[in-house]
């Protein structure tokens, strides 16, 4: 066996989220205990292992999903409940997968930035997933050059068959959908989803558990055996599989030293009002789920409740802050100043897998051990896209995940020390940038 490379720290509950506070029912999955043998190993109970093992037992095979905390414990419980048809790196991916699939690669992408909607909707009407499902987003413009922006994504839905999802808006246009006078133009797009994130992550637990696959939650996995027959070890007991997969995400140190400098956290705060009454219906009569086009964006929603979920900037040094409402209730104010002086019932921060060239992370670690990560703040559709392109390269077809595994990725030398010093750079270089477009 390997050496054992984590410290055993004690299994967390839920973190105080809205979120956890409006579960539609809490899990309760026993403890790894004693040896297991499947034919799929999963490490992380996040989306990116959740979807897996759904599509994993429903083409037959005996799944086990091992978390550390809870299931939905990490981002895929606690982010802003938004299905965006963006992949994050889609122009990085563009240009290195014109090398794989040439002149393919447009429709490649296209397809992929819709495929986990199709995915989260069939699922959720499959299994009766309660998790207050609703289309509609806006993406806002607050200057001319972001209008550009949305006027090339417009044109490129009319030119691809969705013109009946887009609409372009100028800054009456966002007026009549949405009570704010921040912003001077949008996109608004139907196709676009915003949901619960963890009633649907719970939700899809169960579906797999109702397929015959095992999950352990307070399983820490302190080591993965490699071998013909690998294994995953926590301090109770050991799953033998035919293949692992690796889904902790950015929350997991194992396998230093293929991952280390791979992947690096930037912490995201989120507040919820109290419930608004009228006044929700009054600024966001649509029920939409907004986000602004800067690099360090605004993005926000209503709850089913009636609650302002509002989320925004970002600590890139990987460090847990701080006073998450007092950072962001000017932003609201600025928003909707009808709403100062609104009471914030939660507030809570998350760490989210930031990559370099924002292209997903998938490989091996050795012939049957998978690892899948990293989708820079736009995990909620690519974690489903990834799912099924990880169930089918784990069941023989390669041809997604080989196209994924071909993208070259930047891994930054003394990775632990240096990738958030070398993110915060980056970032406040796009801040400058973004000042000047
Ligand atoms: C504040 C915030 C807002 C966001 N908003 C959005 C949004 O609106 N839209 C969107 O598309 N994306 C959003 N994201 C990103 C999205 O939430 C993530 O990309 C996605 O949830 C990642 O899923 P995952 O399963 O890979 O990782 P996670 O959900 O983090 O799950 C990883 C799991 O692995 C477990 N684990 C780690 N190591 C081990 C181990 N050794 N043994 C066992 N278990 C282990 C962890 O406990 C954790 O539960 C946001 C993220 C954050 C933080």
């Amino acid at each position: 066996m390997n050496a054992i490379n984590q410290a055993v720290k004690p299994a967390a509950e839920r973190a105080p989220s809205y979120y956890s506070a409006s579960l539609n029912f809490e899990t309760d999955y026993p403890t790894l205990q004693g040896s297991v043998t499947v034919d799929v190993a999963i490490i992380g109970g996040g989306f990116t292992g959740i979807a897996t093992a759904v599509e994993l037992a429903e083409r037959g095979l005996k799944v086990a999903v091992v978390e550390t905390n809870k299931v939905g414990w990490g981002a895929s419980g606690r982010n802003g409940g938004q299905v965006t048809g963006s992949l994050s790196g889609d122009e990085a991916m563009r240009k290195q997968m014109r090398n794989t699939l040439g002149d393919e690669v447009d429709d490649f992408i296209w397809h992929l930035r819709w495929r986990g909607h199709e995915i989260i909707k069939n699922r959720v009407t499959k299994y009766g997933i309660d998790c207050d499902l609703k289309h509609g987003h806006l993406h806002t413009a607050m200057k001319a050059s972001h209008m550009d922006e949305l006027k090339a994504t417009y044109d490129e839905a009319l030119r691809r068959g969705m013109g009946e999802d887009v609409t372009l808006l100028d800054a009456a246009g966002v007026r009549a959908q949405l009570s704010s006078d921040l912003y001077c133009g949008a996109l608004k797009n139907t196709r676009n989803m915003h949901l619960h994130p963890l009633n649907l992550c719970i939700g899809e637990a169960k579906a797999a558990e109702s397929l015959g696959a095992l999950i352990f939650e307070h399983s820490e996995v302190l080591d993965i055996v490699h071998g013909p027959r690998p294994a995953v070890v926590t301090t109770g007991g050991r799953i033998e599989a035919k293949q692992v997969l690796l889904a902790g995400d950015v929350y997991h140190k194992l396998e230093r030293r293929k991952l280390k400098g791979l992947i690096f956290p930037a912490m995201g705060g989120i507040v919820t009002t109290a419930p608004l009454g009228d006044l929700a219906k009054e600024i966001n009569p649509q029920d939409l789920a907004v986000y602004d086009c800067r690099f360090v964006l605004d993005y926000y929603r209503l709850t089913a409740d009636g609650r302002l979920l509002f989320g925004g900037g970002c600590n890139y040094s990987g460090r847990d802050s701080r006073d998450i409402a007092g950072e962001l209730r000017p932003c609201i104010e600025r928003t909707f100043p009808q709403l100062k002086g609104v009471q914030i019932d939660y507030q809570w921060s998350c760490a989210m897998g930031i990559v370099m060239n924002r292209i997903p992370q998938l490989g091996k670690l050795s012939s049957n051990v998978w690892y899948c990560q990293g989708y820079s703040g736009h995990g909620i559709a690519t974690t489903h896209i990834m799912g099924e392109i990880m169930a089918k390269a784990i069941t023989g077809d390669l041809e997604q995940y080989d196209t994924f595994a071909a993208c070259r990725h930047i891994k930054v030398p003394l990775g632990d020390q240096l990738g958030n010093p070398m993110l915060a750079a980056g970032m406040w270089y796009y801040q400058m940038l973004e000042k000047l477009r």
